[in-house]
């Protein structure tokens, strides 16, 4: 479906089969020297058809388009390198790159293996959720054309004239789109309506929520009079959705805190107590692949606290534990 949303500016919503989300946003601007196509959906059958079959319809040629995307899952990067001409360019941050060479290195999944066993994931379901391979390894091996932008750099692609906001949280290196004058922001995963953004983490070095929550601090400084996201719909009570936020997290920060209060707990049963927006009756019969993204959010939480200094973590048995202070 394209939806018109400004001049020269289109939606496209991307199907995600068999995800929980459905559709991905692709929006458009159309120019007379170079189009933009910012965020591009899976590379998948049904994701590539309706993207080409929309480009037709608005009459983008991709000899004269390039592309912005805002961070390197693969609901947002993945059809990037089968849009590319030879002259085309992605405009993408080192961070996200970097992303990228991580899942291509092979690394991740064994990282993301020691993460769940610290985690006290059961080794059977973590075998299980670690079936998971990007879907599209083989367009990840050759070379892009990357442009990488800072946070502050400018975008122009027809009339709009954007500058990056970086906005890490969602993922290491999430970048936005900012369009001063006509107060548009695009905000990928980091703003959304009616959902709200994952923020995961595993056991390296990063905070991702409290990155997370300086950025929505930074957007919000922001005189937004419409965002455009990357999943559901338009919205442009910015500000308010952004106290949404901070109060979910706040919420679920004191779910945490108030778990821990009988004894030391792992990231894993951590999660299995809290409350989870999700279509089954108990922790039991949560997919594997949903309770790791499940102790993911955990652990994001778990370690906001503790750099907050109101929880504590030791090493019992290979296994990390938290408790109050
Ligand atoms: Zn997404």
């Amino acid at each position: 479906m394209i939806e018109q949303i400004a001049a020269n500016l289109y939606k496209i919503e991307i199907p995600l089969p068999d995800m929980v989300l459905q559709f991905v946003n692709s929006y458009i601007i159309k120019a007379k020297n170079r189009n933009l196509i910012i965020d591009t959906g899976m590379d998948n059958e049904e994701g590539r058809q309706a993207m080409h079959k929309s480009l037709e319809k608005l009459g983008v040629d991709l000899e004269r388009t390039d592309l912005f995307i805002t961070h390197f899952h693969m609901d947002h990067f993945g059809l990037a390198p089968t849009l590319i001409s030879d002259n085309s360019t992605i405009y993408f941050n080192k961070t996200e790159s970097a992303g990228i060479d991580w899942v291509r290195s092979g690394n991740f999944l064994q990282e993301l293996t020691d993460s769940g066993r610290m985690s006290g994931f059961p080794e059977d379901e973590l075998q299980e959720a670690l079936t998971f391979r990007p879907v599209h390894d083989h367009w990840w091996r050759k070379p892009l054309p990357f442009t990488f932008l800072a946070d502050g750099d400018r975008l122009e692609a027809g009339e709009y004239r954007f500058q990056c906001v970086a906005t890490p949280g969602h993922s290491r290196g999430h970048m936005c789109l900012y369009e001063p004058d006509k107060k548009i922001f695009i905000s990928g995963d980091h703003l959304l309506n009616e959902i709200t953004p994952s923020i995961l983490s595993r056991y390296d070095a990063a905070n991702p929520l409290e990155e997370y929550l300086l950025s929505l601090d930074r957007v919000y400084e922001l005189d937004i009079k419409l965002v455009l996201p990357g999943h559901k719909g338009s919205f442009r009570n910015c500000k308010e959705r952004i106290r949404e936020l901070k109060d979910h997290h706040r919420q679920r920060s004191n779910e945490i805190i108030s778990i821990l209060k009988e004894c030391s707990q792992n990231a894993y049963q951590v999660a299995s107590q809290m409350t989870w927006n999700i279509d089954c009756d108990s922790w039991g019969s949560f997919p594997a692949m949903q309770k790791f993204f499940a102790t993911g959010e955990a652990i994001a939480h778990l370690k906001y606290l503790e750099g907050k200094g109101m929880i504590k973590k030791e090493t019992r048995e290979k296994k990390i534990v938290y408790s109050r202070i």
